[in-house]
């Protein structure tokens, strides 16, 4: 070895070990033992995909997992598929009304989001369930289909263990400030907008 490979490599070491130092600092610091409730919300593409990520996680430790779908489930998806076919045991409930812009009818909509919505709290307040994914809530939020408070307090008010995500865009200053994670996915590029198709596997 060079001696300049040998001083890089030193170097890296040296900065390996300070890095780690601050990590293991970190780790000993979240000393707290509870359900976390995270936000993903923004304009670009992995908000729902990323909770269905989490559900596979929590699957793999035989944790007790629910999805509520709001909007969604007019059109079937690769993750319904799979939770009806591979996971029996995952409650998928979805409200099945598909696109606002699409039903264009206010009242039944907003019956729907209520039926949905009383799912949701059943879930919210049963401690067997370690996950509740709530896909596409802001939605009901952003139209005043449901009460803001009553769903910032059953949030609130869940189990301490469970953990529960929240997806889709916006949803106020007062989710995002209950939410223990906030993540906002940017839109950058999307392939749709250059007239690429949504795709099976991918978008759906
Ligand atoms: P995904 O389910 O792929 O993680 P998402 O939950 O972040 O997406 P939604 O707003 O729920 O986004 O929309 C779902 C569908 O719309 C997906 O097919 C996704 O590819 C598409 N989509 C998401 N963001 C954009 C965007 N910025 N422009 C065009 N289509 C988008
Ligand atoms: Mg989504």
């Amino acid at each position: 070895m060079s001696e300049d490979q040998q001083k890089k490599n030193a170097k890296h070491k040296q900065a390996m070990q300070k890095h780690k130092a601050k990590v293991d600092a970190n780790i000993a610091a979240a000393d707290i033992q509870r359900g976390v409730a995270v936000l993903l919300t923004g304009n670009g593409k992995g908000k729902s995909s990323s909770a269905f990520g989490m559900v596979i996680r929590a699957l793999g430790y035989g944790q007790k997992v629910g999805v509520v779908q709001f909007i969604k489930g007019a059109q079937q998806s690769g993750e319904e598929l799979f939770l009806k076919n591979h996971c029996p045991e995952v409650n998928l409930y979805q409200m099945g009304t598909g696109f606002t812009w699409n039903t264009q009818d206010r009242g039944s909509d907003i019956a729907a989001a209520e039926r949905t919505w009383e799912e949701a709290g059943k879930m919210l307040t049963d401690a067997s369930y370690d996950l509740v994914v709530l896909d596409e809530l802001t939605y009901m939020l952003a139209y005043k289909y449901l009460d803001e408070l009553q769903i910032l307090k059953a949030l609130a008010e869940r189990p301490p263990e469970q953990s529960v995500v929240v997806t889709g865009r916006g949803g106020g200053s007062a989710l995002q400030e209950l939410m223990d994670t906030v993540s906002e996915v940017k839109d950058i590029k999307h392939a749709f907008k250059a007239g690429i198709k949504a795709r099976k596997g991918v978008d759906y």
